[in-house]
């Protein structure tokens, strides 16, 4: 017998349909891919994967060959490409694999021409962003070689009218490499504009209800809605204090209920007296700290009792601005204490 859990997340597969389909069109007449890496953001790779695939979706990317392992083989007609392409310990597996590594350096290029001559890869250039890729100065490494996709990556795109999105896009035009296609855009770059689409879109945050970019504001459909269960509900008196260090005290007698959430499932600090959560309508604002496995919140607004379930506000760009936390912390930040269904 499987006790209960007192933590639930509700992860909605139409929703996240919805978003890939959005983007799929804006994308259009480029191909729409799925940035899955990180277990497609915290939401779960495989059942993201399977559903995505389901919509037409064909190009997958993950950041390393150990999430590769974990979700191959692939629907049929669906590829899995590896974003931080092979490390000297990927070889033997990478070889064996039909994912397609990203190789990011010449010296990528140079093991995998020697371990796979002639086999495809995709390349990843470097325009500005300096974390990935090969430098303009670097080119004369590719000659000869299999290439399907030439990649780049955009480091302002969530920043529409940043100049260096212009410049980007200029140095990946100006590239003079051959291959078959060409990819750009993540979420925000495909919201920036056909100018950024080129053959293939690698969006991710977008498809798990992050609102990337301000063009994609009220498009998105939530995917992640988080619940936690009520343990005790207690009256906090007027000029008492609660939770560790007693940062916040109650100028009038106030009703309280506490969660079974904490730090440990991802509600970080940061949602301390910032936080809130939703019940029958009303916003219950969180009261003091965050602690490890429990959270305070104002119940003035609602009847609860113990054992009753409350949503917790994971509405991605709202509980960002109040956290200050990234919309992509929020997702990937997520524990393993929940209960996960999937609709
Ligand atoms: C993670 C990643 C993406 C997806 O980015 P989002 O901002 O989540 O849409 C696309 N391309 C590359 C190279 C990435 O690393």
């Amino acid at each position: 017998m499987q006790p209960p859990a007192p933590l639930r997340l509700t992860i909605d597969l139409d929703a996240l349909a919805h978003n890939w389909r959005w983007f799929a069109r804006a994308s259009a007449p480029a191909a729409c891919g799925a940035a899955v890496k990180a277990d497609a953001y915290g939401v779960g790779a495989k059942a993201v994967v399977e559903r995505l695939a389901a919509e037409g979706c064909r190009d997958f990317f993950v950041a390393t060959w150990s999430e590769a392992a974990g979700l191959l083989p692939l629907p049929a007609g669906a590829t899995l490409r590896i974003l931080h392409g092979v490390l000297p310990d990927d070889l033997a597996f990478a070889v064996a694999s039909d994912a397609i590594p990203m190789l990011v350096s010449a010296e990528q290029v140079a093991r995998w021409r020697d371990a796979a001559p002639g086999r495809r890869c995709d390349v990843m250039v470097d325009t500005g962003m300096n974390r990935l890729g090969l430098g303009l100065d670097e080119l004369a490494a590719l000659d000869g070689l299999a290439i399907d996709t030439l990649h780049s990556h955009l480091a302002c795109a969530d920043e529409p009218g940043h100049p260096m999105n212009v410049r980007q896009l200029a140095a990946f035009r100006a590239l003079d490499v051959p291959a078959r296609q060409r990819s750009f855009a993540n979420s925000a770059g495909v919201c920036e504009g056909a100018a950024y689409h080129f053959d293939l879109t690698r969006p991710g945050l977008g498809l798990y209800g992050g609102v990337p970019h301000p063009a994609a504001a009220g498009q998105l459909r939530q995917v992640v809605r988080a619940e936690a269960q009520v343990v005790q509900t207690r009256t906090l008196k007027a000029g008492e204090a609660i939770g560790y260090n007693r940062t916040f005290a109650a100028k009038a007698d106030t009703q309280v209920a506490i969660l079974n959430l904490g730090y440990a499932d991802g509600y970080l600090r940061a949602f301390s007296g910032v936080g809130q959560a939703l019940a029958g309508g009303a916003a219950l604002p969180v009261l003091g700290r965050v602690s490890m496995d429990l959270t305070a919140i104002d119940a003035s607004g609602a009847a609860l009792t113990e054992g009753d379930w409350v949503e917790v506000d994971f509405d991605l760009p709202r509980a960002s601005a109040a956290s200050g936390l990234s919309q992509y912390e929020l997702l990937t930040c997520l524990g393993a204490r929940y209960q996960r269904r999937y609709l």
